[in-house]
C-alpha cells in the first residue's frame, strides 16, 4: 500500500478520524461507568452504616455494645467483601464483625459522617470506607465503620478497559481496510483514464475511455475527458486537413509556373512570346500571393480575435467599397444597388471589414449571371445589419452548412477562380468582432448573405 495514493490517503484519514472518535467514546463509557459504580459502592456503605446505627441502642448516654456485628446479606456467602467495625471516640475497636480478613487502617478516624479511599499497605487492596459519628445528646459515643473492597469494581473497570483498549484497535484497522477498498473501487475509473492519458499523442487521438455512465464525480470526469479527447480529435482533424488542402491549393499556382517556364525556355521564343509568358506568370504569381496572404491571415486567427478598433464610417466605407467593384459589375452587365443610410458608425477594424466585404460583394458579383447584387445596410439596437444579395443560382441546402468552411467549394463553383477561403476569412472576421454571418438562398433566385457586427466592441481574450 504506496501511502502516495489517494485511496491510501483515504483510508488513513478514515482510521485517524474513526480512531479519534472511538478513543473519546471510550474515554466517556469508562468515565461514566466508573462514576456508576463507585457512586452505588458509597450508596450501599451509607446505607448499611446507617442501619446498623438505628440497631444500635443507648442507655442513659451509653452505648450498649451488640453481641455481634452482620455483614449486609449481599456481601453474605463463603466470600465477603465488607466489613463493619465500631470504634470509641478514644480510637479503640470496640467491635468488629465477623469471619472477615479485610485489611482496616487503625489510625486516626474522621468524626463526621465521610467516605474515604485508602489502600492497605502490604496486600495493596483497595478499600472504601464509610464513618458515621454515634451521638447521644451531641456527645460522641462512638463511630460506626462499614468499608467494602472495590476489588470487584476495579476488576469490572480493568475488563472494560481492555475491552476498549482491544476492540478499538481492531475497529480502526477493520475501517481503514474496508475504506481502502472502496475508495479503490470508487477510484478504479482514475487509473483507466491514467493509462488513456498515457496513450494519447497528437498523432493518434482516437483513444476513449467508453466507461459505463456514472452519475457521480468520477463518471462526470470521464464523460468530460472523452468529449475533450472528441473535440481535440476533431480540431487537430481540421488541422491536418486545413494543411493538406493549404499545399494543395500552393501547388496548383507553382506547378503553373513551372510549366510556364519549361514551356518557354524549351527553345528560343519572340520578345512578344517572351512578354505574354512574363504576364502569365505575374498572373500566377499575384494568386499565388493572395493565397498566401489568406492563409497567413487565417493561421494569424487568433490575432483576429482581439482586432484593432477605432470608429468606422460604413456609410461613407459601404458606398466606396461597392463603386471600387463596380466595373467587374458592369462587365457582366449586373447591376449593382446600394441602400445605405448615413450615420452608421461603429467601432471596429477597418481592414478586417474592408476584407470581409469584398469577399461578400466579389462572390455575389462572381457567382451571378444576370440581374445584380443590392448592398443594404440598417441600424437595428445595437447592432449593425448589412446584407449582401444577389440574383445568383443559390446555393443547394445540403451544401448550406459547409460554405463557410476553410477550402470549401460546392462543385457547381469550380469553373469560378477562388480558393474557397473567402467565407471562411469573412466569418472569422465577423466573429472577432462579436458578430456572425448568416445565409439565406432560394435555388434559381439568389443568396443573401446578412453580416450583423454590434456597435461596440467588447474587450475580449
Ligand atoms: P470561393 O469563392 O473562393 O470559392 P468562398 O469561401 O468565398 O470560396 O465560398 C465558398 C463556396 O460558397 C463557393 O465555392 C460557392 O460554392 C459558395 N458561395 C459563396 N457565395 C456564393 C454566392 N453568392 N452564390 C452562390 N454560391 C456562393
Amino acid at each position: 500500500m504506496k501511502i502516495n495514493t489517494l485511496r491510501a490517503r483515504l483510508a488513513l484519514w478514515i482510521a485517524a478520524l474513526l480512531l479519534l472518535a472511538l478513543a473519546i467514546f471510550g474515554v466517556y463509557v469508562y468515565s461514566s461507568m466508573a462514576r456508576g459504580l463507585y457512586t452505588a459502592v458509597d450508596n450501599d456503605l451509607a446505607l448499611n452504616g446507617s442501619q446498623v446505627i438505628a440497631g444500635l441502642n443507648i442507655d442513659n448516654g451509653k452505648l450498649i455494645l451488640p453481641d455481634s456485628l452482620v455483614e449486609p446479606p449481599e456481601t453474605a456467602g463463603s466470600y465477603t467483601n465488607s466489613v463493619i467495625r465500631i470504634i470509641s471516640p478514644d480510637g479503640r475497636i470496640l467491635l468488629t464483625s465477623s469471619s472477615n480478613s479485610l485489611p482496616l487502617p487503625n489510625n486516626a478516624l474522621p468524626l463526621t459522617s465521610s467516605f474515604i479511599t485508602w489502600t492497605d499497605p502490604t496486600s495493596k487492596q483497595v478499600m472504601r470506607i464509610y464513618s458515621a459519628p454515634v451521638t447521644d445528646n451531641n456527645r460522641l459515643l462512638a463511630v460506626v465503620q462499614v468499608a467494602r473492597s472495590l476489588q470487584n469494581e476495579r476488576e469490572t473497570l480493568q475488563r472494560l478497559l481492555a475491552t476498549l483498549f482491544l476492540g478499538i484497535p481492531i475497529l480502526v484497522i477493520f475501517a481503514a481496510m474496508g475504506g481502502y477498498f472502496l475508495a479503490a473501487r470508487a477510484l478504479a475509473p482514475i487509473d483507466t483514464i491514467i493509462r488513456t492519458a498515457r496513450r494519447i499523442s497528437a498523432e493518434d487521438l482516437s483513444a476513449r475511455l467508453n466507461l459505463p455512465p456514472g452519475d457521480d464525480e468520477v463518471g462526470r470526469l470521464a464523460a468530460t475527458f472523452d468529449d475533450m479527447l472528441a473535440r481535440l480529435d476533431d480540431s487537430f482533424r481540421r488541422e491536418r486537413q486545413f494543411t493538406d488542402d493549404a499545399s494543395h491549393e500552393l501547388r496548383t499556382p507553382l506547378a503553373a509556373m513551372q510549366a510556364i517556364l519549361s514551356v518557354i525556355r524549351s527553345r528560343r521564343r519572340t520578345p512578344q512570346e517572351y512578354e505574354l509568358a512574363l504576364d502569365d506568370l505575374n498572373e500566377e504569381s499575384t494568386r499565388l500571393s493572395a493565397l498566401t496572404e489568406d492563409l497567413l491571415l487565417l493561421a494569424r486567427g487568433k490575432r483576429l480575435t482581439a482586432p484593432h478598433a477605432e470608429p468606422v464610417d460604413l456609410s461613407e466605407l459601404l458606398p466606396d467599397l461597392a463603386e471600387s467593384l463596380r466595373p467587374i459589375a458592369d462587365a457582366k452587365s449586373l447591376t449593382l444597388e446600394t441602400h445605405i443610410p448615413a450615420g452608421l458608425t461603429l467601432l471596429a477594424d477597418s481592414d478586417s471589414l474592408i476584407r470581409l466585404f469584398v469577399n461578400l460583394l466579389d462572390n455575389a458579383i462572381k457567382f451571378t449571371e444576370h440581374g445584380g447584387v443590392t448592398l443594404n445596410a440598417r441600424n437595428e439596437g445595437q447592432m449593425i445589419i448589412i446584407d449582401v444579395a444577389d440574383t445568383g443560382p443559390g446555393i443547394i441546402a445540403e451544401n448550406l452548412p459547409n460554405i463557410f468552411n476553410r477550402f470549401y467549394r460546392a462543385d457547381a463553383s469550380r469553373t469560378y477562380p477562388g480558393s474557397g477561403l473567402g467565407l471562411a476569412i469573412a466569418q472569422e472576421i465577423a466573429r472577432a468582432h462579436n458578430g456572425d454571418i448568416k445565409v439565406r438562398s432560394i435555388i434559381g433566385k439568389g443568396s443573401t448573405f446578412t453580416v450583423r457586427i454590434p456597435l461596440s466592441q467588447k474587450k475580449s481574450g
